[in-house]
């Protein structure tokens, strides 16, 4: 999602396939819950989720999804600096869940799905070798995916995840599921309005991000947002967990 050097490609053919490919349901599902439930992930990710954004998260109780880009490690990007092996250690440690993102963080619509197969166990092994389980959570960077590759995602995968808005209930696809940005102009008021919506519902609502600070970047979010965020969502009567938990909440 980060990546300022790269977008993905908005040409008319390209928007037609996305379409197509979101209303595609490789995984179809019938989901709810006992009661309404919320995940925080982060993409990529920086250095600053594992620091900042979990503690606003430990500090509630909760327990965050971070999707790892194995690639970005260690590595300078326009979030900031990318996770370290230790970040990893004490996440895992601390029960969060290290969810997949690719190794090259590539835009899998492009890729030749050989090439993201291969890119997927790169990743895979290498968050096994920083001391993650196998992650059972994808999520596409720049939320770009294919029909062929959803209908081909690794059965060791539980679900992948998107990045469009919307609440997990009811009629769902596993292999995309929506999820609202916590960064951006509107977008705490948004996910706010959708939090009231899913608690009627008992709906699963998934927010990412990338990194947490007081100063965050274009795609960051306030530590003070997230923070009053997770209040609301207490509030309300959500539960808050990592994806694969949240899932294997699902009533039906
Ligand atoms: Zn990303």
């Amino acid at each position: 999602m980060t990546a300022a050097a790269y977008a993905p490609r908005r040409d008319l053919v390209s928007k037609v396939r996305r379409r197509l490919t979101q209303h595609y349901a490789a995984r179809p599902a019938t989901l709810s819950f006992a009661q309404p439930v919320l995940s925080i992930t982060f993409d990529d990710f920086p250095a600053s989720a594992a620091d900042a954004g979990a503690r606003v998260l430990e500090r509630h109780g909760a327990c965050g999804t971070y999707y790892a880009a194995s690639g970005m490690a260690g590595v300078e990007g326009p979030c900031g600096m990318g996770y370290t092996a230790g970040d990893i250690a004490r996440l895992v440690q601390a029960g969060h869940e290290i969810g997949c993102h690719t190794s090259s963080h590539a835009d899998c619509a492009r890729q030749d799905i050989f090439s993201t197969l291969e890119d997927l166990a790169r990743n895979r092994d290498a968050l096994i070798g920083m001391g993650a389980p196998s992650p059972r959570a994808h999520a596409f960077p720049y939320g770009e995916t294919s029909g062929e590759l959803k209908n081909n995602l690794p059965p060791r995968f539980m679900s992948a995840r998107g990045i469009l808005p919307g609440l997990n209930v009811g009629r769902t696809d596993l292999t995309q599921l929506h999820a609202y940005p916590l960064f951006g102009a509107g977008a705490m008021r948004r996910v706010a309005a959708a939090l009231k919506s899913a608690a009627r519902r008992k709906a699963w609502v998934i927010g990412f991000t990338h990194d947490v600070s007081d100063t965050p970047s274009a795609w960051g979010t306030r530590s003070d947002d997230l923070d009053v965020l997770l209040h609301q969502a207490h509030q309300l009567g959500f539960v808050i967990l990592p994806v694969t938990a949240a899932l294997e909440r699902r009533l039906a």
